[in-house]
């Protein structure tokens, strides 16, 4: 069953693994998910390793149960996502690997978009999807039709466009390309880095580029009607108080 169990390694499917870290906030949902992929008894990924801790640690050691480790792979370079990363690639000999041009950690030859990474059976594809982040990954696990969608689409929220790395231009091609990505049948399922796994995956997908594509059209009505300042723009658009908390939470 797909439950989120914090600090116990959830089996997702054959190559994936899911550890989620007991580090839950305003921006991580219920945590950040680390996920072990890889076939049995084959060198491993480990995505997103997380925070610095020892307990999460030690459950990415029990996922990845063994095997050697192939490489550490990083989404984006917030902070909830790589800083056990150096400590996990030291342990276990690999690199660290990440779209980032001057990464805040020791990496391994740096990852583009398109770039194909394969070990024993699973194949991952990285996927430059900025807006969340300039640096931003997802990854495509072929053989699974599965994609790892980091913090584009997570499972508890709609995510957060910030300046001046975040872009929501960007975000929102990044979502037409999962959303291309996904047409015929090209992908069962997301795993985000916060909240469960989405299945089927487009439904979520559309509904929240719809969502942001309202939200923008509304913003350039407001402005269009002499609406002059920020409050008076969420005053008019986000009517409902439920809509407004939601509003607040996700930027
Ligand atoms: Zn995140």
């Amino acid at each position: 069953m797909d439950t989120l169990r914090k600090g116990t390694p959830v089996r997702l499917s054959d190559r994936v693994l899911r550890v989620t870290q007991d580090n839950p906030g305003m921006f991580t949902g219920p945590g950040t998910n680390t996920y072990v992929i890889g076939g049995a008894g084959s060198p491993a990924f480990v995505l997103d390793p997380g925070e610095e801790d020892d307990a999460h640690f030690e459950a990415i050691l029990r996922a990845v149960g063994g095997r050697e480790v192939a490489d550490v792979l990083i989404s984006h370079t917030h902070r909830d996502h790589w800083p056990l990363a150096p400590r996990l690639a030291e342990h276990t000999g690999a690199e660290i690997r990440a779209f980032n041009e001057d990464p805040p950690f020791a990496a391994g030859p740096r990852l583009k978009d398109g770039d194909c990474l394969s070990s024993g059976g699973a194949t991952l594809v990285a996927l430059h999807t900025p807006g969340h982040a300039s640096d931003h990954l997802c990854f495509l696990l072929e053989e699974e039709r599965a994609v790892f969608t980091a913090d584009l689409v997570m499972g508890w929220s709609t995510s957060i466009i910030a300046p001046p790395d975040g872009n929501l231009n960007q975000y929102m091609a990044s979502l037409e390309r999962l959303i291309e990505l996904g047409q015929g049948g090209g992908i069962d399922v997301l795993h985000p880095g916060h909240g469960e796994s989405i299945k089927p995956p487009l439904d979520r997908v559309r509904e929240i580029h719809r969502h942001r594509r309202q939200r923008t059209d509304q913003a350039l009505e407001a402005i269009a009607a002499g609406v002059a300042t920020i409050p008076e723009m969420v005053e008019r658009i986000y009517t409902e108080p439920a809509v407004l908390a939601s509003s607040t939470q996700v930027g």
